[in-house]
């Protein structure tokens, strides 16, 4: 089924793209395998796969330790400060950097380990109050403090758009970020070389292409359904 379900994502990502008159070479897969077993990774990296995504440093680190030491991992979910040095040295790029005392968090522990962290800043666009994340209007503000950071690189900028019955609802969402990540790379902040959007998920990560996207995140269209445990997702 995994595989199935890859090749369909990936006709998807060629089409939009085709639509967008946009390189597929420059959109990147992130296969969010959070709640799945390393079997199901397993599907997925046998078909070329090696982006994955997972929302918790536990299990980030648990299938890190069991998988394929050339998979990159992304932290896609909030990231809690006391977890910081668990992941720092496992993550590839962590997507959610929803605050600044996180990014002094990452510093520091990156700083012990003399590690340079590749992250994303978190932008809560459409400011839902349940969202993480900057609001649009402080997000310059931060890239420019963390951008004195010498342990922490900025990469781009992330989104977790709306849950829309129809995904051309949120197309303005991934404009409005894109709009912005333009007029970012434009102002050549010292040290900040942004090349990453990640936005998109299962729901709209065709209309996040079309609009712009470099990373995609997707999960239940590869993988299936998740279970829920009570309120939340897992
Ligand atoms: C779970 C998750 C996804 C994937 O969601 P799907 O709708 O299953 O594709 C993407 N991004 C983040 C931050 C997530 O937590």
């Amino acid at each position: 089924m995994v595989l199935e379900n890859l090749e369909e994502v990936n006709q998807r990502i060629l089409s939009a793209c085709k639509r967008a008159g946009r390189d597929p070479g420059e959109v990147t897969l992130v296969a969010v395998s959070k709640t799945k077993p390393a079997s199901m990774i397993e599907e997925a990296y046998s078909a070329g796969i090696r982006d994955f995504g997972e929302n918790k440093v536990q299990e980030l680190c648990e299938k890190y330790e069991e998988l394929s030491k050339d998979i990159r991992w992304h932290m896609i979910g909030h990231l809690q400060r006391n977890k910081v040095k668990q992941v720092i040295d496992k993550a590839v790029l962590i997507h959610s950097v929803d605050s600044l005392r996180l990014a002094e968090q990452i510093e520091e522990e990156a700083a012990k380990k003399a590690l340079t962290v590749d992250i994303l800043l978190e932008v809560n666009v459409a400011e839902e109050e349940s969202k993480f994340g900057f609001r649009l209007d402080d997000t310059e503000c931060a890239i420019r403090k963390i951008a004195l950071f010498p342990h922490v690189r900025i990469k781009g900028l992330m989104t977790i758009a709306p849950f829309v019955e129809n995904s051309e609802e949120n197309r303005f969402v991934f404009k409005k970020l894109r709009q912005f990540y333009v007029d970012m790379q434009s102002k050549n902040i010292d040290n900040v070389n942004m090349n990453m959007l990640s936005m998109g998920m299962t729901g709209d990560y065709e209309v996040a292409i079309e609009e712009g996207a470099t990373l995609v995140r997707v999960g239940t269209g590869i993988f299936g359904t998740r279970y829920k445990i009570g309120e939340n997702e897992v």
